[in-house]
């Protein structure tokens, strides 16, 4: 048998074509390998004699066990992250046949198991046009950054990298939430026509850009953008916001390698962040690691970090807990975002308080982080102080929070989770996961009410802020700051023109009081 396994290993049916892999279409090895496995695991398939078909599991086997090797290697190991996503890329999407390599002009999806957010940073700049995976919710970091980069995608698709082979053609509606796989002609067309409309839509909603976002009884609303880079600031004013409501800073922190940002490096970032938003207000919450944005991928969704971080990372070190477990690098940003804030408007938020110790520690390591720049003869600018609203905890404890804070931003995406006790990241449970249960209203209602009759500012940041859907409910309980991705706030803009706030708030006070939001919304 293993004279078997040697032989394989010189075949040049699996050597020299695996090398064309790479040569032309700049796969690396391990993906290489594995399409290569594909081509022949087809070939074996066809075969008549059924003892030359069962051999099929000796290449199999070769194939695993290098694929281990690759793996393990420490040299490969660096590049693991995009390895790990693109070994089960697969390839074209609407329209067009994919393939040749990753320069040619072809748009190729992605088609993998999971991919961590900070990877999903990288597509940025890569060629993908969509992608697919077999893991998550719909307000997964993974998903949340797709959105960001405005391609269509379609997460928790189950058995998607399983089922899909290299060179199918793909149909990502990322709408409903479907992929197609090698559709027929008709569906394509429509597929194409659908693409078209969306295009149009697109071109006349970019007219709205310079109108001001005021509803049709005269409030004024405020449309700020979620951004994850500090690069990301031109883009949002190009959509038409004005302001950053919130900027991820998590994602300076990922995939460094335990190599975190020091204070000079950050402090260059929020500065370029402030520069790009030209004088327009920009939001920086403090780092929020943990749950489904480890700071490396490799440890993402891996049996080691969940061993790591505990059976519910949601529940474990994450956010404000993991910054004042590391009081250092926790200063090292207050200092950076203070030095920052001498450059520009800046408000500093901080992510997922519980408890009113956490408060008063963060306040007093502001207060620190102010002195020790005083005494180093540093100059910094003032800051507004916000909190995000995303535990119940928080949203049943106004009073404390409002007694410290100069305003509020409801992260919806954790306060559903939290709230309805379930995974965002988890595609198991995703049809649980409801921003109109009465509970969840509750707690968003009750803060925007509180804030208001407290003269303080409120927004929200999560990806509610952005589905339009949401948009008359959310001005119905008088919120006027919506912070979302640049390429939903045009769309947002276009609701916000066309309501009458005071005609939606006794309508959402309905909706607010249903047993089933769900139903009333829609009536
Ligand atoms: C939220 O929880 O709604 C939020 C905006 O923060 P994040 O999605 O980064 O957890
Ligand atoms: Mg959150």
């Amino acid at each position: 048998l293993l004279d078997v396994h040697l032989m394989l290993l010189h075949d040049e049916a699996l050597v020299s074509a695996t090398k064309v892999w790479i040569h032309e279409r700049h796969y690396n090895a391990e993906w290489a390998l594995s399409a290569q496995l594909e081509v022949l695991a087809r070939q074996f398939d066809e075969m008549e004699d059924a003892y030359l078909r069962e051999r099929k599991a000796d290449v199999e086997q070769v194939v695993e066990r290098l694929l281990r090797e690759l793996r393990s290697s420490s040299l490969v190991a660096e590049g693991a992250a995009a390895a790990g996503s693109a070994r089960n890329a697969h390839n074209p999407n609407n329209a067009h046949h994919a393939a040749r390599d990753f320069a040619g002009e072809d748009p190729l999806v992605l088609v993998a198991s999971d991919v961590a957010p900070a990877d999903m940073m990288q597509f940025k700049r890569s060629v993908f046009t969509g992608f697919v995976t077999d893991v998550g919710g719909k307000t997964s970091h993974t998903a949340i950054v797709a959105r960001s980069l405005d391609i269509p995608a379609v997460v928790g698709a189950r058995e998607a990298s399983r089922l899909i082979r290299q060179d199918d053609w793909l149909v990502i509606d990322g709408d409903a939430g479907v992929v197609l796989v090698n559709p027929s002609p008709i569906v394509l067309e429509e597929y194409r026509f659908r693409q078209r409309q969306s295009e149009l839509e697109r071109a006349r909603l970019n007219r709205l850009r310079h109108t001001p976002a005021v509803t049709l009884d005269g409030h004024a609303v405020e449309l700020l953008a979620n951004i994850e880079l500090p690069g990301d600031g031109p883009g949002a004013l190009e959509a038409g916001a004005v302001g950053v409501g919130l900027f991820r800073s998590e994602f300076l922190f990922m995939g460094r390698a335990g190599h975190l940002p020091d204070e000079e490096e950050q402090y260059l970032a929020y500065k370029s962040a402030i520069d790009g938003m030209q004088g327009l207000p920009v939001t920086i919450r403090t780092v929020d690691i943990g749950a489904d944005k480890p700071l490396d991928s490799s440890q993402h969704g891996s049996a080691a970090a969940r061993d790591e971080s505990h059976l519910n990372p949601a529940l474990g070190l994450r956010a404000i807990r993991w910054s004042l477990a590391d009081p250092a690098m926790f200063l090292s940003q207050l200092r950076a975002i203070l030095r920052a804030a001498a450059h520009g408007q800046v408000n500093l938020l901080i992510p997922m308080l519980a408890h009113g110790h956490e408060i008063r520690q963060t306040l007093a390591l502001l207060d620190q982080a102010r002195t020790e720049l005083d005494e180093a003869t540093i100059p910094y600018g003032p800051l507004k102080l916000g909190a995000m609203i995303e535990v119940p905890a928080a949203a049943l404890t106004l009073d404390v929070f409002l007694k410290y804070f100069d305003f509020l931003s409801i992260g919806t995406n954790d306060l559903i989770q939290y709230t309805l006790a379930i995974d965002r990241a988890d595609e198991s449970v995703a049809h649980l996961y409801d921003p109109l249960h009465p509970a969840v209203l509750r707690l968003v209602a009750g803060t925007i009410a509180e804030c208001l009759r407290r003269g303080k500012g409120v927004s929200v940041c999560g990806e509610m802020a952005g589905d339009t859907a949401f948009t008359r409910l959310l001005l119905g309980l008088g919120l006027r700051s919506f912070s979302m991705h640049p390429a939903q706030i045009l769309a947002v803009k276009q609701e916000v023109l066309r309501s009458d706030a005071a005609r939606l708030a006794p309508w959402a006070q309905g909706v607010l009081a249903a047993e089933e939001p769900g139903v009333a919304i829609v009536l």
